[in-house]
């Protein structure tokens, strides 16, 4: 199976502190409400289908849901879809949460959602080619697909590992792995062999001092990718 399990139980170690804006996935806290809006800047998530590959503990999945979305989040950490259907459970969001890789929700229901997302999660697969191939045909002809992941280069691993995970400490030690990096060159390529067409990149900049993040043009290290998988001929 395409999926690496040490990264697995890594998330799952950490499972308990998903909604913990505080804790180790607060930069995703942080960045949720941005790629939130750059979503929405690109389709209007009220009323579709929305598919989240690598939901975690549903920090995008609920907000997608709040927004009007019907959305599943799948994850291969069954301790991560707990604190996710429970976090739901408390906040009466309704959002599906299946233990299910996305290669086999692709051959069990493709097709079948308006919008994909995939954030955060590329870089943690051994094949991730695979998993832009299985969103291509998760998602229905016309819709949506969006990625979020981290470049590769020289620059990418001073800010990303060296000075995320060792002296700012945004992100734990271990977090990321420099060799998983995606050059959004490499990206776009497994897009468009899966039938996605690129739309846009955007870079996802934190600046000295208050390292804020904000949406900018450098995708140099953390980036996003919308995609559209094109309208069947005669659609
Ligand atoms: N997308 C979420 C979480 C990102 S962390 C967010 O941005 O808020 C990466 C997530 O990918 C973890 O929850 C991890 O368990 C999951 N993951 C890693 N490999 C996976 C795989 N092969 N299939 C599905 N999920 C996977």
């Amino acid at each position: 199976m395409n999926v690496s399990e040490s990264e697995i139980k890594k998330f799952a170690d950490a499972a308990h502190g998903w909604w913990d804006a505080d804790g180790e996935f607060r930069t995703l806290h942080q960045i949720n409400p941005l790629r939130l809006d750059w979503i929405g800047a690109h389709v209007a998530v009220d009323g579709m289908r929305v598919l989240d590959i690598g939901c975690g503990g549903g920090l995008l999945a609920e907000a997608l849901a709040l927004r009007g979305a019907a959305v599943t989040g799948i994850d291969l950490a069954e301790k991560s879809l707990k604190v996710a259907r429970l976090h739901a459970l408390e906040t009466g969001v309704k959002v599906e949460y299946r233990h299910v890789a996305a290669e086999a929700l692709a051959d069990e229901q493709p097709c079948s959602f308006d919008i994909v997302c995939c954030m955060e999660m590329l870089e943690h697969v051994p094949r991730p080619a695979e998993i832009v191939e299985a969103a291509g045909r998760l998602v229905r002809p016309g819709g949506w697909v969006f990625f979020s992941t981290i470049n590769r280069n020289p620059k990418s691993f001073a800010l990303a590992i060296v000075a995320a995970e060792y002296l700012l400490r945004l992100v734990p030690r271990g977090t990321h792995a420099y060799e998983a990096f995606i050059r959004p060159s490499e990206l776009a390529a497994w897009c468009r062999a899966a039938g996605l067409d690129v739309v846009e990149f955007k870079g996802l900049e934190m600046r000295i001092p208050n390292l804020q993040p904000h949406l900018s043009d450098n995708v140099d290290v953390n980036y996003f990718l919308a995609c559209r998988r094109a309208a069947a001929s005669g659609a």
